[in-house]
């Protein structure tokens, strides 16, 4: 049986494929993962040679073309690892920076980069946020001025995913002073002169994730590393918004089941007051209402994905799975923690971890309240 009316025998052979992955290549390893603060790059290109890295890119470029349900599903089945650092190190690539190369690339820019990027061999980065914008796209101050064939970046960026490790990061600078939103996208390989990774940012969770702070300092890059069209970077990378944001939604899904399964079981083993905790009503009730709101928001994300691949805007119901589904996520860690007692505190559990993971899922990709936004204003009766 088809786990949503949303699914077909193609996306959910993807979300088993990445289930059976992630629990045979992931879960067993993602703590060494942790202490080493790197996802190790073998592991990419075995996906790789899976096929896992190409669910998005279209067919004349080598990979299976297809939609934003195809994401819903694998965002989740990653979500399974329980390993979040993981997960967002592969969507990064896969559904957040790699995107904006095959949106907006030039025929030469795809040939140069899309094999490597479906083979694991190119990781690949987005990075638009800085010291001083995270929220506020328009806000970036980093510039790239004309220079002769090129162009000459300077500036900082901040809390850039993939950005250490990786092996493109797509920089987003402004080029048109007089327009709030002529930003430009650049390619830029890590060995660039003057581009330099600053920080390797120590974080609350995430931990296998490597996090950037990066510096350009007279970046000079060439016109053909220029993509798509001058000043017009700003409109390309809002193509992704959705996409980005479901994704986070997906892997948090897929890792808020893992911890109310992991619970279940725990507390259904944990002997307590002549019985075990899961005879409690009030565990056992939490814990089915946490259940009632992950099933909600998994299928408000597969319709909200379904919207667009039918061609529809699904920018109301994305943002709002994105606000709501993210808290949600969170307060079933919270409770997660709160039935694994005193071992849900400690370093050695996993959903400790994954607690701390989650916390970023409300921040990062559109903060919450950045999503109610997009939803208000498109709940304006007039
Ligand atoms: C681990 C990690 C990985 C990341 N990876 C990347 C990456 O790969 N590439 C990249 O470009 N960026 C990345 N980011 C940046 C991330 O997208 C930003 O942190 C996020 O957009 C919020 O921006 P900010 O941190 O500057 O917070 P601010 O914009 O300063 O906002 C702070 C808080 O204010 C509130 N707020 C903001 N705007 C509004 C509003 N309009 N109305 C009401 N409240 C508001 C929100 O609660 C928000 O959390 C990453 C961040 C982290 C922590």
């Amino acid at each position: 049986m088809l786990r949503n009316a949303y699914m077909t025998d193609e996306l959910e052979a993807i979300y088993d494929q990445t289930v059976e992955f992630v629990s045979k290549e992931v879960t067993p390893h993602g703590e060494a993962w942790e202490q080493a603060g790197k996802v190790p790059r073998d592991v990419l290109t075995k996906m790789g040679e899976l096929g896992m890295l190409s669910l998005r890119v279209p067919q004349e470029h080598g990979g299976l073309g297809l939609g934003m349900l195809a994401s819903a599903a694998f965002s989740e089945g990653l979500g399974a690892s329980t390993f979040a650092g993981f997960d967002v190190t592969v969507l990064v690539h896969t559904d957040m920076a790699g995107p904006h190369l095959l949106n907006s690339g030039s025929p030469e820019q795809l040939a140069k980069y899309v094999p490597g990027m479906i083979s694991g061999e190119l990781i690949t980065a987005i990075a638009v946020s800085e010291p001083d914008a995270g929220s506020d796209v328009a806000g970036i101050r980093s510039t790239a001025v004309k220079d002769g064939d090129g162009w000459r970046i300077n500036g900082r960026k901040m809390f850039i995913t993939n950005s250490v490790y990786g092996n493109l990061t797509i920089v987003a600078a402004r080029t048109d002073p007089e327009n709030k939103y002529g930003i430009s996208m650049f390619l830029v390989p890590p060995d660039t002169e003057g581009f330099s990774v600053a920080n390797k940012l120590d974080k609350h969770g995430w931990l296998c994730s490597d996090t950037g702070e990066l510096v350009l300092d007279d970046v000079w890059v060439s016109d053909d590393q220029l993509l798509g069209t001058p000043h017009r970077g700003f409109y390309e990378t809002m193509k992704n918004f959705q996409n980005e944001r479901m994704v986070l939604v997906g892997m948090g899904v897929g890792s808020a089941q893992a911890a109310i399964d992991m619970t279940n079981a725990y507390t259904q083993e944990r002997k307590a007051f002549g019985g075990h905790l899961y005879d409690l009503g009030a565990i056992r009730q939490r814990m089915a209402m946490n259940q009632a709101k992950v099933d909600a928001v998994r299928a408000s994300m597969y319709h909200a994905a379904w919207i667009h691949d039918q061609g529809g805007d699904n920018v109301k119901e994305m943002s709002g799975v994105k606000a709501w589904g993210c808290e949600v996520v969170n307060q079933v860690m919270y409770d997660c923690v709160q039935f694994h007692g005193g071992m849900g505190y400690m370093r050695e559990s996993a959903i400790e971890r994954m607690a701390r993971d989650a916390r970023i899922l409300p921040i990062g990709g559109g903060a919450t309240e950045v999503m109610l936004e997009e939803v208000a204003k498109r709940s304006i009766i007039s």
